[in-house]
């Protein structure tokens, strides 16, 4: 899209006003230069502070942004392009209340804007299922008390969480939150993320039982301090969400945690390109449906 940004000093350099971020969506909307829709005519100007390219022969307006994800934004091109690079580069990412201060916009707009790129994150996500020898268990996030399963999960929210274990090393990862952990939401979950007839590990909890079904499934009761040993890196995975969570948002509730999961692992599975990772969000951006929001409960 342009040249390598490897900081975000490079990245806000780049994208330093509106002009400069309208001609990076219309060179991936129009590869080939800009068309008028009407008339076919390719020269025209734009008129920035719209999001709106006139044709010069016909003067009808086309809009930049209509049908991605900046589609009817209010806000200046600059602030979601800023935003993009925070979510999308840094594995602490960034809370609504940092973004009101680092872009000055309200604390509401600010987490409409986190939520739809999460929603863009998750869309990307489901593209991809896992192979290979996976570790896959259930935990409870979220929530001010410590507890697992059914006990001292008060406010708490049920994921089921997938790892790619292969050559010893943790490959990609899946990851839902559930109303329960049951056979249902456990055979759901496995058939969006997994591809069929894979080896999955588990710890023998009941409801795991079912991957039988379309996978080679290895359960083993295992006692706690040995259970690291068995499921080491989906461990680490839920852990390591645990504490995003924590550092990040001080407790999430479980109405919006499917998201804060997609963002986690977005970022996650492209840890090893993470140089790229924002200018590929941006392209899945401009590339992305329009995402319509109810408005945030707080
Ligand atoms: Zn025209």
């Amino acid at each position: 899209m342009q040249a390598k940004i490897t900081n975000f000093w490079e990245w806000q350099q780049h994208f330093s006003d509106e002009k400069t971020c309208l001609e990076a969506i219309i060179k991936q909307r129009w590869p080939e230069g800009f068309c008028c829709p009407r008339c076919n005519h390719n020269k025209g100007w734009l008129l920035k502070t719209r999001h709106v390219f006139e044709c010069s022969d016909c003067h009808h307006h086309t809009s930049i942004t209509a049908g991605t994800l900046f589609h009817n934004t209010k806000l200046p091109l600059v602030k979601w392009f800023w935003c993009i690079y925070w979510l999308s580069s840094d594995k602490g990412s960034i809370s609504a209340l940092r973004l009101t201060k680092l872009i000055g916009v309200s604390w509401v707009t600010a987490q409409r804007m986190l939520r739809k790129l999460r929603v863009t994150m998750g869309d990307q996500n489901s593209l991809y299922k896992l192979t290979g020898t996976i570790e896959l268990d259930d935990a409870f996030v979220g929530g001010k008390h410590k507890g697992k399963r059914s006990r001292g999960a008060e406010g708490k929210t049920a994921i089921l969480v997938a790892c790619e274990s292969n050559n010893g090393k943790p490959g990609f990862v899946a990851m839902k939150a559930v109303p329960n952990v049951d056979k249902e939401n456990v055979r759901t979950f496995a058939q969006e993320s997994i591809e069929p007839g894979q080896t999955l590990n588990t710890d023998a909890f009941r409801a795991l039982n079912v991957l039988t079904e379309e996978h080679h499934h290895i359960a083993k009761v295992t006692p706690p301090e040995a259970v690291d040993e068995w499921l080491p890196w989906v461990h680490i995975v839920i852990s390591n969400f645990k504490s995003y969570l924590l550092g990040t948002y001080h407790g999430v509730s479980g109405q919006y945690m499917q998201e804060y999961l997609d963002e986690f692992c977005y970022r996650l599975n492209r840890r090893f390109w993470e140089e790229q990772t924002p200018n590929r969000l941006l392209r899945i951006c401009i590339d992305h449906k329009p995402v319509f929001l109810k408005p945030v409960v707080c």
